[in-house]
């Protein structure tokens, strides 16, 4: 049998071989039947991309001249007893041999195989979290090993095969599978507390978090009985799961309103995009609503008695509580005015977004490196760190929001709308939009205005 046969044999039955990779950890595989499974795990190990469609990727046999001794013989001096299939996941910390120790290797061989072969050495990259699967005699000789190699555009399966005394490597290209996921929750305590419990990733949760925060400021914003629902990619390789991946939809109620949320490709891109309201209008607005991603709003726009000089005056900006060090991002787009020490400010950036806004961040513990008088700086991106320089009792952002130089209260100003979808694009959002409304239907028949207890 040629290899390219066995391999298409192999092939053929790869989610039998799946499904015993997926028993527990250390299955000792016994029953009659599972002969031929133990038999093609050892043989698909040499082959493997265990995806549906396969047989259609490019396979790149690293080693391909070898004196394969005949299958025949090799079915024939295995039995069902002498087995292990073992998975571990790379700690940190771990060398090849703490690695091929729990896995319930033990086997010099293999172990200078690894080390010494060009393609094989790929598996001395101990990643923490990466998953190794081995097959094992119950003398600990290694029959097979397998992990994905997901570092590069296109994920690699990597396998070492023993055949008779020696060893082969084959990498091959496998398939990631993108499903779609839709979950809901309600919030009792916290966003990630009502994440936690819909078991939705906190890199799901984060996203929501982004997405809604020029309408939404999640810590000041929430209340007890508000109501999600999300549809997000996960990403999964073999029948396993490898990550969450990108919010496609979300709505959420927040006490009395309702935002809705949905993903669009910019036109011919597979990841750049935004979010949209279902009238295909941006979310993304002109400035965020708070340049903390997590705080609370100690002191607002209001007359107040000055807690250092003790006279009343104007609070010309909101004071944010957050620990020394919390991140501070741009409210919008814009351009860096000033960078320095100005008196009671302590620490201050002053962003100046076109020529009428400009917002101003005081007290702050530290800049963000490279941040000068000209440095363009995006929507969100991260400026400096709280902190409690000048005039000030304790950590806190005091955030100025200035028209014409003038600190105005941000909550009283309209401030302009990014462009709505038109023309073709309004199409193509259209049709998304209907199918992830259908979804959040899914979720709640009977929509998020009726709180479900
Ligand atoms: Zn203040």
């Amino acid at each position: 049998m040629s290899i390219r046969e066995i391999k298409d044999k192999l092939l053929a039955i790869a989610s039998v071989v799946r499904a015993t990779h997926r028993t527990s950890r250390k299955t000792r595989i016994i029953s009659a039947t599972a002969l031929g499974m133990t038999l093609l795990t050892f043989g698909a190990a040499g082959v493997a991309p265990l995806a549906p469609d396969a047989s259609d990727l490019p396979v790149t046999l690293v080693v391909e001249e070898l004196a394969l001794p005949d299958l025949a013989t090799q079915i024939a001096s295995l039995s069902p007893a002498q087995q292990f299939v073992s998975e571990e996941r790379v700690r940190s910390g771990d060398s090849l041999a703490t690695l091929l120790d729990r896995l319930g290797v033990n086997d010099a061989q293999a172990a200078s195989f690894i080390k010494s072969d060009p393609a094989a050495r790929a598996l001395l990259n101990l990643r923490p979290g990466r998953r190794v699967q081995a097959t094992v005699t119950p003398d600990g000789k290694l029959l097979s090993a397998s992990t994905l190699l997901a570092d590069g555009d296109v994920p690699q399966k990597l396998v070492i095969s023993r055949f008779g005394k020696t060893f082969a490597t084959v990498q091959s290209d496998t398939v990631l599978e993108h499903r779609t996921e839709m979950r809901s929750g309600e919030i009792r305590s916290s966003l990630f507390a009502a994440t936690d419990a819909a078991q939705i990733p906190d890199a799901v949760a984060m996203q929501l978090v982004d997405m809604f925060s020029t309408d939404i400021d999640f810590s000041a914003d929430l209340r007890r009985g508000d109501r999600f629902n999300v549809v997000y990619e996960s990403i999964w390789q073999g029948g396993e799961y490898v990550r969450s991946g990108r919010v496609l939809a979300a709505e959420f109620r927040n006490g009395g309103k309702i935002w809705q949320a949905v993903w669009l490709n910019h036109p011919g891109s597979a990841d750049q995009g935004g979010y949209y309201d279902l009238n295909g209008k941006s979310l993304k607005k002109a400035f965020l609503k708070s340049p903390l991603q997590f705080s609370r709003v100690t002191s607002g726009f209001t007359m107040r008695l000055h807690p250092i000089s003790g006279k009343w005056k104007q609070h010309k900006g909101i004071d944010f509580a957050a620990p020394v060090g919390t991140p501070i991002r741009a409210v919008g787009d814009g351009v860096i005015d000033f960078v320095g020490t100005q008196g009671g400010y302590g620490n201050v950036l002053v962003v100046q977004h076109g020529s009428v806004y400009s917002t101003a961040y005081a007290h702050l513990s530290r800049m963000v490196p490279g941040m000068r008088r000209g440095t363009r700086v995006s929507q969100g991106e991260v400026i400096g760190y709280v902190g409690t320089t000048g005039w000030s009792t304790g950590p806190h952002l005091h955030y100025e929001f200035r028209v014409n130089n003038d600190a105005r209260d941000p909550n009283s100003i309209v401030t302009p709308q990014v462009q709505a979808l038109a023309g073709v694009e309004l199409q193509r959002f259209r049709s998304v939009a209907a199918d992830m409304s259908h979804r959040f239907e899914l979720l709640s028949p009977a929509g998020l205005q009726v709180a479900s207890r």
